[in-house]
């Protein structure tokens, strides 16, 4: 050995008493003769030779060996040894590898397909499973345009106006669709998850995602709503003919001067009441799975119909104090009787979820281009987890208070559904034990 630098000293304990020995005589805390075969190649080659080596302390180097040249000749006169310490890299990539062996172990399991949209090209990086999953020959080329073809005709725009509107407003991606299996010419339901991801720049690259094939759940979901369409509508029919015999039996309570029976006879028509607004609330449903739930626009005052929903709420729920403040005498132009529901659904849940009354103030506005309606309770609350999953099907929140509350969790799902139809916006604000204020706005015009 001739020569070292101060790096040596530091990294692989070479001494002064080292030079002008031979390296296979040195001791230090690396394996010399490892490199001794290299060192011969270059000396004969004149090529570059890398190669990694573990020190006996555990740290890694990536050793390069390259000729010592002058600039006067092209012959080899020595070898310079360079020793890069790549031990952080080697841990972080050994992280990295287990970390990927995991999810892919993980995604495997759970026959999920990954998938990868380039959002400039819209060049499509899909896994294999993924190809499995709309039944793509593993040597065929799966593009992007291909696999939008294989969506139900009715659900491709929604499929790549989700992309845009995902791509464009950088929101999760989130999709459930129908597309024929490639080669068993099958139904298959896919539902699809999906970010973007950024660039060190901050600029959007791909969207990527998830895939998973969930017919079967599909189907059970769609035979469960079937089953709750039919059983509702055969419950209806009985429900009318009782409401029917109540009424006329009302009326001759009321007549003969039974005071028991009149008092009885209104608390019954109540329960019926109560139970054809489930009934039709469970029909809504599975009308809205199915896509039949249609609006029947006409023009109307919001402030007049919160007002007529706020006095039939009051008349059943005495104890309340219900405060209105009326602001938007503009017409609008919406269903009378879905916006109806809703502004019922909403106030009723403010009742149900104050058990100890308080103030409850519901206000119109008129904003820039929609108007604005909100119902304020100082009830028991809700935690931010919860308000996250309020507008789902069947969600309730289940904890000591709401235990002795009854309800199957399809009011605000409605509502939700039946506001977004119209373009429009749902949104609670809450505090635990301090109130809520469920709000929900309407484009105009
Ligand atoms: P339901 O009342 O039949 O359970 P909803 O869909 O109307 O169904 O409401 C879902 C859940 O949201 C309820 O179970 C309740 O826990 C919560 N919630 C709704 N409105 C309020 C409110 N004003 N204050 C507190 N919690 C509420």
């Amino acid at each position: 050995m001739k020569k070292y630098s101060p790096g040596a000293v530091k990294h692989i304990n070479i001494r002064d008493r080292d030079i002008g020995r031979p390296l296979s005589n040195i001791t230090t805390n690396i394996k010399f003769e490892t490199l001794i075969g290299d060192i011969k190649k270059v000396l004969e080659n004149g090529e570059i030779i890398i190669q990694e080596i573990e020190s006996t302390e555990g740290k890694i180097y990536q050793v390069m060996t390259s000729p010592y040249l002058r600039k006067r000749d092209k012959n080899v006169y020595g070898a310079i040894i360079t020793f890069y310490d790549i031990s952080e890299l080697k841990r972080t990539q050994n992280e990295l590898d287990k970390t990927n062996k995991m999810l892919g172990l993980a995604t495997v399991a759970s026959e999920m397909g990954t998938w990868s949209i380039d959002v400039q090209t819209r060049e499509l990086i899909a896994s294999d499973r993924l190809r499995a999953i709309f039944g793509f020959p593993i040597d065929e080329q799966m593009i992007f345009e291909s696999a939008v073809k294989q969506i139900v005709d009715e659900q491709q725009s929604l499929f790549l106006s989700s992309i845009d509107e995902a791509i464009t407003s950088g929101e999760k991606f989130e999709l459930e669709f129908p597309v024929h299996g490639l080669q068993d010419e099958k139904l298959h339901w896919i539902r699809a998850i999906g970010n973007l991801t950024h660039n060190k720049d901050g600029k959007a690259e791909y969207l990527t995602g998830i895939m998973h094939d969930v017919t079967d759940h599909k189907l059970d979901d769609m035979r469960k709503n079937d089953f709750i369409s039919i059983v509702s509508h055969e419950l209806k029919t009985p429900l009318t003919s009782i409401k029917g015999y109540l009424q006329v039996s009302l009326a001759r309570a009321r007549k003969s001067e039974d005071e028991f029976s009149e008092k009885a006879m209104d608390k019954a028509n109540n329960q019926i009441n109560k139970m054809t607004t489930l009934i039709n609330g469970f029909l809504n449903v599975s009308r809205l799975e199915t896509g039949k739930i249609y609006l029947n626009r006409q023009d109307f005052e919001i402030d007049a119909l919160v007002k007529e929903i706020v006095e039939e709420v009051l008349i059943a729920k005495s104890g309340f104090n219900i405060v209105l403040l009326p602001g938007c005498n503009i017409p609008i132009n919406a269903d009378r009787d879905k916006i109806g529901q809703v502004i019922s659904n909403l106030l009723s849940n403010a009742v149900k979820y104050s058990p100890k009354g308080g103030n409850i103030e519901v206000l119109c506005k008129e904003l820039a281009n929609h108007v604005q309606v909100s119902i304020k309770d100082e009830g028991m609350g809700i935690n931010l987890e919860d308000q996250e999953k309020l507008f789902d099907r069947y969600y309730r929140i289940e904890n000591h208070s709401t235990k002795t509350i009854s309800g199957f969790g399809i009011g605000l799902y409605l509502s939700s559904e039946i506001i977004q139809r119209h373009n429009g916006k749902i949104w609670v604000e809450s505090e635990i034990d301090k109130g809520s204020t469920f709000c929900f706005s309407l484009p105009l015009g």
